[in-house]
């Protein structure tokens, strides 16, 4: 079992090794002092999106994006419909190639050569708004599909999980609130705990960025703050960035909130500094 790990981790750290030789950083070059696979936070910075423009037929949706996201940084993004909020994230992921500018991952992972699955791979893990979970499945099997669908591990659907894999079901549980649901099918949670799950399905491959997508989109007051509870514990050995249009969410969070509008960064600070910036009441807020 031991023998089939190092494998499992050999292997994947040589998939990674692969991006990252190939990544070249217009800004720093090949040379890089860093062990295989490895994301580079000497600089304290996790994601940098620099001079972003993306269009859809003649129509910036992004217009020159300058975003950059602290290691360990929880942070929101907010703004009007169509401001490029999912844009943004489509850029970051691969599923959308910028027109213009720079994506990387840490100091040395160019995310604009890769595709979605490639950037899955290098530790940045993305939830969407409609959780994709397996409802016939216990939430236990859930999290163990997780594991099996991870393109890294070399493991059969039928093969046994080892004891780490085990534990790590375990912490997950006890991190989204659901160790007592282990054994109950998906389909009987409520809407809140099933976006948990999802996002515990994502802390399985142990994502280094979190992107999540309206997680509170038709949750009640409780499940929340419990949402906003769970965000907070996930920063810190990982970065979340989460875009949201509830306020009062928002605010609870109480990380630094990004606002965007057509395509490029409006304001940025605390949740006070901006809803009193003039420029965000004028085109946001509407006071
Ligand atoms: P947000 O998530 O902030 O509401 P989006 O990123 O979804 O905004 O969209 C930004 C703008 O780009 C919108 O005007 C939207 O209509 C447009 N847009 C997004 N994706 C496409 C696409 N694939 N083709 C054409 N226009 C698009
Ligand atoms: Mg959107």
């Amino acid at each position: 079992m031991k023998k089939l790990e190092n494998v499992r981790e050999f292997m994947r750290r040589d998939r990674v090794f692969d991006f990252v030789d190939k990544g070249y950083n217009p800004l720093k070059g090949y040379g890089h002092a860093l062990s295989k696979g490895d994301v580079d936070v000497s600089h304290g910075m996790i994601l940098y999106v620099e001079n972003v423009s993306v269009s859809f037929d003649g129509f910036k949706a992004l217009n020159d994006l300058n975003l950059y996201i602290k290691d360990g940084e929880l942070r929101c993004i907010i703004g009007p419909n169509g401001a490029g909020k999912t844009t943004m994230m489509d850029v970051i992921t691969g599923k959308t190639r910028p027109d213009e500018g720079r994506v990387f991952f840490g100091q040395n992972i160019d995310l604009t050569r890769m595709n979605e699955t490639q950037v899955a791979e290098v530790g940045i893990g993305r939830k969407f708004q409609k959780p994709t979970i397996f409802p016939e499945h216990s939430v236990f099997q859930n999290l163990e599909l997780a594991i099996k669908m991870d393109k890294r591990a070399v493991v059969s659907v039928r093969a046994k999980l080892s004891q780490s894999q085990l534990q790590r079901i375990d912490e997950v549980l006890e991190l989204i609130g659901l160790p007592d649901q282990r054994q109950l099918a998906a389909k009987l949670l409520s809407h809140g705990q099933k976006q948990w799950l999802e996002i515990g399905m994502l802390l399985m491959s142990d994502p280094r960025l979190l992107l999540v997508d309206e997680p509170v989109a038709g949750m009640t007051h409780q499940e929340m703050d419990r949402t906003a509870k769970l965000l907070n514990e996930l920063a810190g050995t990982r970065s979340v960035v989460v875009v949201e249009h509830d306020m009062d969410f928002v605010r609870s969070i109480a990380s630094t909130v990004t606002v965007l509008h057509e395509g490029s960064v409006l304001a940025e600070g605390t949740m006070d500094q901006v809803q009193n910036n003039d420029k965000v009441k004028e085109v946001y807020l509407g006071s």
